[in-house]
């Protein structure tokens, strides 16, 4: 497997979140020469919607993802109505900025709630009803299946198999408005994973995020490994990804409260540089 094509680097935020805020990022990237960033709405909100496109686009960088919409199980009518007008608002933002997609988070249970499968029709119906606006801004919906340790509390959606059926109990063949995204440290597992990268296509796969899996994992949300530090094999799984005919961005994506996130910005981002050609 030969290194990757090292344009396509994009760095998630969410990597540099505890130093910079969105403005100190969009530098970065542009110093660094990394051609895609993908924010998160509490920065964008702090820097401002408009502010913050006209920087992106001044630094000529790709937004390969807006994190993010979801959440859409509450445990009443006015919950889940507010979930979808949240929604609403980040494909705007999402629109503003020219993102690639909105990676959608979907949810967990609602509180008190044991009801797995209700939580799950719940969140099919979300994507549903805000589909058509996505759809009308441009704004392709990513879902993002999260490791099943995460299914009580951010997402109930847990393999890509998972996401891929409801996208298709959504819409019957394939748009360019509503797919998957691919991240290593959620779907590294699992058995069916070359299955479902295939099943998911080109048409399906809109987002690919990197890190790696520790071993120990000592903390289960902010623990992500830098690529090459854990066990996950990424030449492979790039070349599932890209076999399927996948030619966007490889977006770092690492919450690391005790590693990474103390460390100066600057060295994480060259690191992520060196890595991605290394090790990805
Ligand atoms: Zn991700």
């Amino acid at each position: 497997m030969s290194a990757p094509d090292p344009t396509k680097l994009a760095l998630n935020t969410a990597t540099t979140r505890a130093k910079w805020n969105l403005a100190e990022a969009i530098d970065g990237c542009a110093r660094h020469r990394i051609g895609g960033i993908s924010p998160w709405r509490d920065q964008l909100a702090d820097m401002g919607v408009e502010k913050a496109a006209r920087a992106i686009r001044a630094a000529g960088l790709t937004v390969t993802g807006l994190c993010r919409g979801g959440m859409f199980p509450a445990s009443t009518e006015e919950g889940r109505k507010r979930a979808i007008d949240d929604n609403r608002t980040a494909i705007d933002e999402a629109h503003a900025l020219g993102a690639q997609c909105l990676v959608l988070v979907v949810g967990g249970l609602p509180e008190g709630s044991r009801d797995l499968a209700g939580a799950r029709e719940q969140v099919t119906a979300g994507i549903a009803a805000i589909l058509p606006d996505a759809r009308a801004a441009g704004v392709p919906l990513a879902i993002e299946p999260l490791h099943p340790m995460y299914a009580a509390e951010r997402a109930c959606i847990n393999t890509l198999g998972q996401a891929l059926d409801v996208c298709d109990a959504i819409e019957q063949a394939p748009s360019s408005a509503l797919g998957v995204a691919v991240d290593v440290y959620h779907v590294w597992w699992d058995p069916a994973l070359a299955f479902a990268v295939a099943r998911a296509g080109r048409a399906r796969l809109l987002a690919y995020h990197i890190c790696d899996w520790l071993v120990p994992t000592r903390d289960l949300l902010l623990d992500r490994g830098m690529m090459g530090d854990g066990v996950i094999d990424l030449k492979s799984i790039r070349a599932l990804v890209e076999g399927s005919g996948y030619r966007g961005f490889h977006e770092v994506e690492i919450f690391s409260k005790e590693n990474w996130w103390q460390r100066d910005p600057d060295t994480v981002l060259a690191t992520c540089k060196e890595r991605h050609q290394q090790c990805c």
